[in-house]
């Protein structure tokens, strides 16, 4: 007879194939009612693949709520039994990891706070030795891929063969529209290294707003994210946790309903063809770029030589200023943003006064 268990460890090697994987459920879970009537009312949308909840809160004060602890763990198990949902929880030391597994967790996850310590995260991978459990790895707090890197190292050392990479959001001080910053580039270039690991979405970290999950949550679609995990609460304003964030499981259903689901590759030759050749004119217009850079540099060498015989510093910021002032008015013209034209010409700039200074050093 197959028992709930045995069904559930091919549902979850199902989900590691399925684009998207949605992950949805409380931040935390409070008590059996909410948990359970939380994980009814999502699996009724049918949008969602995995219940996470939390179990086990790293909080930034003291004094908040830090979760209801393995007494919660069978209340999981419950919501599982009455869904046919897998389950998800983030453990941060090896003693969740065994309890989480006690109770037949189908999923783990380390969070953004457990990523940036490897102690933690290596006491994580000695408790994984010899399991056979998914693990999904937020990136850390801060924005380091070499910790994000080390974490998903010491958990596959541990023998774990299905990795998945969670992007929350990175802390950076001054920062409003976010919670935690996206820095969307970070968990390109992360997909980039490791493009056999599936890649999920956390908007509800990112934001820590209900007003723009939609939006961050499409932008992660937009770029070839592997899925999203969103938190939803039957009672958003009174969770004990992330209140601000977590949306109903109705309003999780409608988010999904309106997502625009892009595929990476389309399987038409005519979109191939096309594309090939946009591309093609785009890899022209980047070597014309270039040789165009390459003249300019040459050009700002002959200034360094002039320069250099009149004993003028290479640095004249009035011309500077002009340069920037032209390029801004130019760039509107054609639509570049005022952002891109001074990292562009920064960029340009400091290579200018690179090439000027080995003139004036030789
Ligand atoms: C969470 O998912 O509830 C959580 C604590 O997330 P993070 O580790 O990204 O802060
Ligand atoms: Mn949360």
């Amino acid at each position: 007879m197959q028992t709930l268990e045995t069904t559930m460890k091919v549902k979850v090697q199902e989900l590691w194939g399925k684009r998207p994987l949605i992950i949805s459920g409380p931040c935390s879970a409070e008590t059996e009612e909410q948990l359970v009537a939380t994980a009814q009312r999502l699996a009724a949308t049918e949008k969602v693949d995995l219940l996470r909840a939390g179990i086990w809160k790293p909080r930034t004060k003291p004094g908040m709520f830090e979760g209801i602890g393995a007494k919660g763990l069978p209340w999981l198990q419950k919501a599982k039994a009455v869904t046919g949902l897998p389950t998800t929880v983030e453990v941060a030391t090896g003693k969740q990891v065994q309890d989480a597994l006690t109770f037949d967790v189908d999923v783990l996850w380390i969070g953004a706070r457990t990523t940036v310590n490897p102690f933690s995260v290596q006491e994580i991978a000695d408790a994984l030795r010899g399991v056979d459990i998914p693990v999904l790895i937020k990136n850390p707090i801060n924005p380091d891929l070499e910790l994000w890197s080390g974490a998903v190292e010491r958990v596959a050392r541990a023998g774990i063969k299905n990795i998945g990479l969670i992007h929350r959001g990175f802390s950076s001080y001054g920062n409003t529209e976010y919670r935690n910053a996206p820095m969307w580039h970070l968990a390109i270039e992360m997909k980039r290294r490791n493009p056999e690991l599936l890649l999920i979405n956390d908007p509800s970290h990112i934001c820590g707003r209900r007003d723009i999950l939609q939006e961050t949550a499409q932008k992660a679609i937009d770029l070839d994210f592997d899925g999203l995990m969103i938190e939803s609460h039957i009672d958003p304003d009174n969770a004990w946790s992330d209140a601000k964030q977590q949306i109903t499981p109705e309003r999780l259903g409608e988010m999904m309903g309106k997502i625009v689901w892009r595929k990476e590759d389309a399987a038409s030759a005519e979109f191939h063809a096309a594309l090939e050749k946009l591309r093609q004119q785009i890899n022209q217009l980047d070597d014309e770029l270039m040789q165009i850079l390459g003249q300019r540099m040459k050009i700002a060498e002959q200034i360094g030589t002039y320069k250099k015989e009149n004993n003028i510093t290479i640095l004249q910021t009035n011309r500077w200023n002009e340069i920037l002032e032209r390029a801004f008015k130019e760039g509107e013209r054609k639509g570049l943003s005022k952002e891109f034209i001074t990292r562009y010409f920064d960029a340009v700039h400091m290579e200018s006064i690179n090439h000027q200074k080995r003139v004036l050093d030789s």
